[in-house]
């Protein structure tokens, strides 16, 4: 199959093998990739593509669906039973659908949602100015202290200021545990719902690495399915059974048409995979590899945001750290074969294209098998390529122990 796409198609097979190249010879420290399994690529690779299944099992707009059928319902039973969830939607195209589908089908437009500040770690989703969303439903905003804390009766308070219809919290770039029971008992107080957008998690609170807020009584959660659970790109919307109806309807037929299936396929077996023994092994090992690349970066006199980590990732704020914004760490970080992304810290002065530091995480170089020793050497070619960022010589060591270190641990790419 690969000979005919080459034979065919130079120039996008040849980018296609340059992207393998990369991605095994750099190190993946953006908290929200990884590495999917050989088998969820090959379920992608399938002629579900050629499907179109609107609608859901049982019941399509379409004949034909003997088979579709079939990886749906195994697809939604098996994220009910990973997550604990009595409802599980699978067909949402990426994080920011799910996300949406949510808003559409619990709210209406005008309503009010409490959701985290931006620059705390929420996400573009979560009704950036900039998004659609924002235009939608009136967003409103809460923080957390310079530890990360959240303090409860600030929240209260807001929440019963602005009567939200909807308590939501979840983030790209928070990098510690979430009081769930805290904000269920803010919602409960104002009757609001509660939703929590564990896109980053998702794959900690399957293994049993992370508190899981359906334990705390949460109506919805979602979770993109590429990060740490190491699916294809989708999302799952999780949900209380009551809310089960509104979620499909909103899903299909209010704002998505036919559901990828190869990718509801490819999901389907990402579940499987989250749901066995060994994934425990690998969530926990995600979690305590962020712990040592913090410490890391700790003793090397790097600051972090809320000073650590309690699950994959780290905040570096480079301005504060090495006089760098985050924008120029990311492209020396790059240039020695470290991937990061820049971010925003709590209440950054700088907009998000120049952003006061970077993220980093630990699910991609933990699918890679590396572990603490390879953290703390990460946390050193780290501030190096920094710190010495006008030494070519040093530059170009680090660059060498990059590539050294990817060599040892190779990427299932
Ligand atoms: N929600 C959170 C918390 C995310 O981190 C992301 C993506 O980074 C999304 C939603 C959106 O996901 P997608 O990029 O698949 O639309």
């Amino acid at each position: 199959m690969r000979d005919r796409l080459r034979a065919y198609d130079p120039e996008i097979f040849d980018a296609i093998l340059g992207e393998e190249n990369r991605q095994q010879t750099e190190l993946e420290l953006i908290p929200s990739e990884n590495y999917t399994y050989p088998e969820v690529l090959t379920a992608l690779g399938t002629v579900f593509t050629n499907k179109y299944s609107e609608g859901y099992p049982g019941n399509r707009y379409y004949g034909g669906q003997t088979y579709t059928d079939v990886i749906e319902r195994l697809a939604t039973a098996r994220a009910r039973a990973l997550f604990g969830a009595e409802h599980a939607n699978v067909q949402a195209l990426s994080g920011a659908a799910m996300n949406q589908t949510v808003y559409y089908g619990l709210l209406e437009p005008g309503d009010s949602i409490l959701a985290m500040d931006l620059t705390h770690g929420g996400h573009l989703t979560h009704g950036s100015p900039v998004s659609h969303m924002a235009r939608v439903f009136s967003f409103h905003r809460y923080k957390a202290d310079a530890s990360g804390r959240i303090d409860f009766d600030e929240v209260q308070r807001i929440a019963e200021k602005v009567r939200p219809k909807l308590v939501l919290c979840g983030h790209s770039s928070f990098p510690r545990d979430l009081d769930y029971a805290g904000f269920k008992r803010v919602a409960d107080a104002v009757g609001a719902l509660t939703m929590a957008d564990v896109s980053h998690i998702g794959g900690l609170i399957a293994g049993g690495a992370g508190p899981n807020p359906l334990d705390h009584g949460f109506d919805v959660i979602t979770t993109t399915t590429h990060k740490s659970l190491r699916g294809p790109r989708g999302g799952l919307v999780l949900s209380r059974a009551e809310f089960g109806r509104r979620i499909d309807r909103s899903v299909f037929p209010g704002l998505q048409g036919g559901p990828h299936m190869h990718t509801i396929a490819a999901i389907a077996v990402a579940l499987k995979k989250a749901a066995e023994p060994e994934f425990r092994d690998y969530a926990a090992r995600i979690v305590s590899n962020a712990r040592t690349l913090a410490d890391g970066l700790i003793e090397r006199g790097a600051e972090l945001v809320t000073g650590g980590t309690d699950n994959h990732l780290v905040v570096v704020d480079t301005v504060a750290s090495f006089g760098l914004e985050g924008r120029h760490a990311q492209r020396l970080l790059e240039e020695v074969g470290l991937a990061t992304n820049k971010q925003l810290v709590p209440d950054d002065p700088l907009p998000a294209q120049r952003a006061s530091g970077v993220r980093l995480g630990t699910p991609a170089a933990t699918t890679r098998g590396m572990g603490d020793p390879e953290m703390t050497a990460v946390a050193d070619l780290f501030v190096r390529a920094l710190r010495h960022r006008d030494d070519t010589g040093e530059r170009d060591a680090v660059r060498a122990e990059v590539r050294e270190l990817c060599a040892r641990f190779p990427a299932p790419v």
